[in-house]
């Protein structure tokens, strides 16, 4: 897995590439919200007391993913169903760039990878190229947050800020130096 840290920049990424010049906080928190959401399934584990029991389970799945930035985009364009696709994308994107992040990254923990394909295949995929380090975490509910803080998530923290901040800093730049006219209202 890769950090929320890192999740989350990969949400920016997404928000920033595919909203217009204008802040549009409700797209801005729903991409950070789906970067990290697939993560939830540490919250199953966590209540039995092991946090890593269900880690990289069906939330970690394009069908997840799917359906969970398509009930954003609803929830938040009931109103306005025109906003619906522009929502749609930034949200299920947020949530893929969640689980390309996570198949880029040293994974130690089985099953290795992430299933992709549940409910229709278990099987796990994983990319041999790691671009992101993996978090050290303790096995128990009671020392797993305390545990997060380390060393070498620091490292792997920084390893992420450096790999993809750069890629939301020239989105910015050229977004605002070639996009047209605004076109969210
Ligand atoms: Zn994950």
């Amino acid at each position: 897995m890769a950090s929320p840290i890192g999740h989350t920049l990969g949400g920016l990424l997404v928000y920033t590439a595919g909203t217009g010049k204008k802040l549009h906080w409700l797209a801005l928190t729903g991409a950070l919200l789906f970067s990290v959401l697939p993560d939830i399934d540490f919250l199953f584990g966590f209540i039995i007391g092991e946090p890593n029991r269900y880690h990289h389970g069906f939330t970690h799945s394009l069908v997840f993913v799917t359906l969970a930035g398509s009930l954003g985009a609803w929830l938040c364009s009931f109103k306005n169903l025109k906003m619906f696709r522009m929502y749609w994308i930034i949200f299920v994107l947020s949530g893929l760039s969640h689980l390309l992040f996570d198949i880029f990254t040293i994974d130690n923990n089985p099953p290795f990878g992430a299933p992709l394909l549940w409910p229709f295949s278990n099987h796990y995929y994983i990319i041999p190229v790691r671009l992101f380090t993996d978090m050290h975490r303790a096995a128990d509910s009671s020392h797993f947050i305390k545990s997060l803080f380390n060393p070498h998530n620091g490292m792997a923290v920084v390893r992420e800020i450096y790999l993809v901040l750069p890629l939301v800093i020239i989105t910015f730049w050229l977004k605002k130096r070639f996009s047209g006219n605004e076109v969210q209202k």
